[in-house]
C-alpha cells in the first residue's frame, strides 16, 4: 500500500440525518459554481436553526458569513475540495452548523437566481421585469442547469432548494493512496497490475483535475496495453501453469483456513456493525483533520476491535452456498487492517498535505503547513501484523519547482 492517508473528502453531499446512514450522498461539485456556501455569524442565529425557530431566510445578509469568500478572496466557493471541507468542518465546530446535529453549513443559489434572472430578462428584452419575474427566469435558469440535482436533493430531504438554501457537509470520496505499483502499473505480485483509483500512482496527495477520467485513460489506454504485453512477452517462456501445483494447493487451503476461521466463531456481532464502529473510528480519528494524539488512539481503537472481530464476529449462512454476508465479513477483515495502516500513515506524515491535515501543522491563519525538506517522498507500506514496515520513495523534481499553491 502507497500513501493510504491521502484521502478526499468531498464538501458538497447531503449532510447525515440519523445514525443508520451508511454513507452521504454526494451531489455534483459542479453547484458550488453558483452556490454560495456560507453560515450565520452568531451562534444564537445557527442554536435558533438547528432547534427550528428559525430558518436560513430569516438570516439578514449583515448576519450571514460568507466564509470561503472573506477567506478566499481569489477563489472564493471554487476553493479546492479539501480547503473547503476543512473549512466547513471548522465553522461547525465553531457552533455555527445549521443542520439538527450541527454538521451542515448552506449552499445558497439565491443570488445567482438573481443574477441569471435579470441576465436573461435582458436578453428576452424584457427591460422592466419586476421581482418576481426576475426570479421566475432565474429559477428556469437554474433548473437547466442542476434540475436533476435539485430534484434528488428534495426527494431525499424534503426540502425544496429553489425556495431554502440547501444544505450540505462535507463526506469521504476518493482515495488517492492505494496499492502500491510500479511505473508498469505492476504491484510487487509479478503479473498482478493494479490500475485507477484501486493503486496510488498518479495524484499525490490532492486529486489531479477530471481525476478518474484522467487516470482511467492514463492507466487503462496509455500504460498497460504496453506493458502487460512486455510482462506477457516475457512469460511465454514458461511452462503452461498447472492448477493443480503445490503452489495453488497451498493458496486455496490458507483461504479456506480463513473462512473456516470466521466461519467458526459464531460470536455475537455483525461484519456490519464492525464496518460501522470501524468507520467511525476512521472519521473521528483519521478524518479531515487529525493530530498525533488522536491517531495514536484510534490505531489502539482499531487494533482492539480487530481483537474484538476475529473472536466476536457472526456470521449466518454456511460456506458452500451464495453467502454476502461471509463476503462482507472477509472484506471487513481487510478493512481492519487498512484502516490501520492509514492511522501509520497520517502519524508518520508530520505535515500537512493536500487531503492530509494535521491539526499540529497548519499557518497561523489555519492553512496546510507542507515540510517538503523531510516528506517529499511516497510511503510504501508493507503490511506486517505487528509492526507494518514504511518503505520511502524519494520524489525527485527535474523539471518543475516544488511550490505550494495559495488561494488567498
Ligand atoms: C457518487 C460519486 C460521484 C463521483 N463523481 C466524480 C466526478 O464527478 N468526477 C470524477 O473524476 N470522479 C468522480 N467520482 C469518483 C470516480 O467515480 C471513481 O474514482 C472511478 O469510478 C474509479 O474507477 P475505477 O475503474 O478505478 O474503479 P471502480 O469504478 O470502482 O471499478 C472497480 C470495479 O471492480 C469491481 N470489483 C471489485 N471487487 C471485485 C472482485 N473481487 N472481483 C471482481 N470485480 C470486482 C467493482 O464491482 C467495480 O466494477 C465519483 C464517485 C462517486 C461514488
Amino acid at each position: 500500500m502507497a500513501n493510504p492517508c491521502f484521502t478526499q473528502i468531498h464538501p458538497t453531499c447531503i449532510p447525515v440525518s440519523g445514525e443508520y446512514q451508511s454513507k452521504l450522498t454526494l451531489m455534483s461539485e459542479s453547484l458550488r459554481n453558483d452556490g454560495r456556501v456560507w453560515v450565520p455569524k452568531k451562534q444564537d442565529d445557527a442554536a435558533a436553526i438547528r432547534e427550528g425557530k428559525k430558518t436560513g431566510l430569516e438570516i439578514p445578509e449583515a448576519d450571514r458569513d460568507y466564509y470561503l469568500e472573506r477567506r478566499y478572496p481569489a477563489f472564493g466557493n471554487l476553493v479546492p475540495r479539501d480547503v473547503a471541507s476543512r473549512a466547513a468542518k471548522t465553522a461547525c465546530d465553531e457552533g455555527l452548523g445549521v443542520s439538527p446535529t450541527g454538521l451542515a453549513v448552506y449552499l445558497d443559489f439565491d443570488a445567482a437566481i438573481e443574477r441569471y434572472g435579470k441576465s436573461r430578462a435582458h436578453s428576452l428584452n424584457e427591460y422592466n421585469a419586476d421581482d418576481m419575474r426576475i426570479r421566475e427566469l432565474g429559477v428556469g435558469v437554474i433548473e437547466e442547469k442542476y434540475g436533476n440535482l435539485f430534484e434528488m436533493y428534495e426527494k431525499i430531504t424534503g426540502e425544496d432548494p429553489y425556495v431554502m438554501p440547501m444544505k450540505i457537509y462535507p463526506a469521504v470520496h476518493y482515495t488517492m493512496g492505494g496499492l502500491w505499483v510500479d511505473y508498469n502499473l505492476q504491484t510487487n505480485i509479478p503479473g498482478l497490475f493494479a490500475i485507477g483509483e484501486a493503486n496510488f500512482s498518479d495524484h499525490g496527495a490532492n486529486r489531479l483535475g477530471a481525476s478518474a477520467l484522467m487516470q482511467g485513460l492514463a492507466d487503462g489506454y496509455f500504460v498497460l496495453p504496453y506493458t502487460i504485453g512486455t510482462f506477457l512477452s516475457q512469460e511465454i517462456r514458461n511452462p503452461k501453469v498447472d492448477p493443480e501445483g503445490p503452489a495453488f494447493k497451498e493458496q486455496e487451503a490458507r483461504s479456506q483456513a480463513r473462512i473456516d476461521k470466521i466461519m467458526g466463531i459464531n460470536g455475537t456481532k455483525s461484519a456490519e456493525t464492525f464496518h460501522r464502529e470501524l468507520g467511525k473510528i476512521m472519521w473521528e480519528y483519521c478524518g479531515m483533520a487529525r493530530n498525533a494524539e488522536g491517531l495514536q488512539k484510534g490505531r489502539r481503537m482499531i487494533r482492539e476491535l480487530r481483537e474484538e472481530f476475529w473472536s466476536n464476529v457472526y456470521v449466518p449462512g454456511r460456506i458452500k452456498e451464495y453467502n454476502p454476508e461471509l463476503e462482507k465479513a472477509l472484506r471487513v477483515a481487510d478493512f481492519l487492517e487498512l484502516g490501520e495502516l492509514m492511522m501509520l500513515d497520517a502519524l508518520d506524515r508530520n505535515e500537512s498535505c493536500g487531503g492530509h491535515f494535521r491539526e499540529e501543522y497548519q499557518s497561523e491563519e489555519g492553512e496546510a503547513l507542507r515540510r517538503d525538506d523531510e516528506y517529499a517522498y511516497v510511503s510504501a507500506w508493507e503490511w506486517d501484523d505487528k509492526d507494518p514496515i514504511l518503505h520511502k520513495e524519494e520524489l525527485i523534481f527535474e523539471n518543475v519547482e516544488l511550490k505550494t499553491r495559495s488561494y488567498k
